[in-house]
């Protein structure tokens, strides 16, 4: 089963050695996640796929399904590309892609495409600006694509993606 959310008490002196914590890994909104980080982040895991390794919490904290795929969409880059392949200007343009997505999820107040609710019960609005995630057969929403979004399970988990503007980077010696 999958875990969506845990509810932990730790006193403010403890936070900085929580063993729950601990294994997260950096908050992606912090201004301490640049590029370089992300890049060093990333290339703990060299050989996964992009998308499953965005949503590894001990990689980056906070990325899921659905983010990871309008991560990638806004990236450009196919969700089957191995960290190793994606060269340092794309590891940008998932920078980039990253800060700006998660803060259009926080200013539509989250995502309740399933059963996600605000504290007041109240659901967001996110679900209504997605291009990629469930999208599967819709023409691709990006100016200029003639693309089609497609779905593909990838680390057991539904991705969606552009069929054409998302590039799938590759290892050019073989
Ligand atoms: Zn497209």
């Amino acid at each position: 089963m999958r875990k969506f959310a845990k509810v932990t008490l730790i006193q403010t002196k403890e936070l900085d050695t929580s063993s729950e914590l601990s294994l997260l890994g950096p908050e992606p909104l912090s201004p301490l996640f640049t590029p370089q980080m992300l890049k060093s982040r990333l290339l703990l895991r060299p050989n996964g796929k992009i998308k499953s390794v965005l949503m590894d919490q001990r990689i980056v904290s906070g990325i899921g399904n659905i983010y990871s795929d309008e991560i990638l969409w806004a990236s450009g880059i196919h969700p089957e590309s191995r960290v190793v392949n994606l060269p340092p200007s794309q590891i940008r343009r998932i920078h980039n892609a990253i800060k700006t997505i998660l803060a259009l999820g926080i200013d539509f107040k989250g995502d309740s495409m399933s059963d996600y609710r605000r504290v007041d019960g109240r659901p967001g609005k996110f679900q209504h600006h997605h291009n990629a995630y469930r999208q599967t057969g819709k023409r691709c929403s990006k100016s200029k694509c003639l693309g089609t979004i497609a779905r593909k399970v990838i680390g057991g988990r539904s991705a969606h993606f552009c069929n054409s503007h998302q590039i799938l980077f590759q290892n050019t010696l073989n």
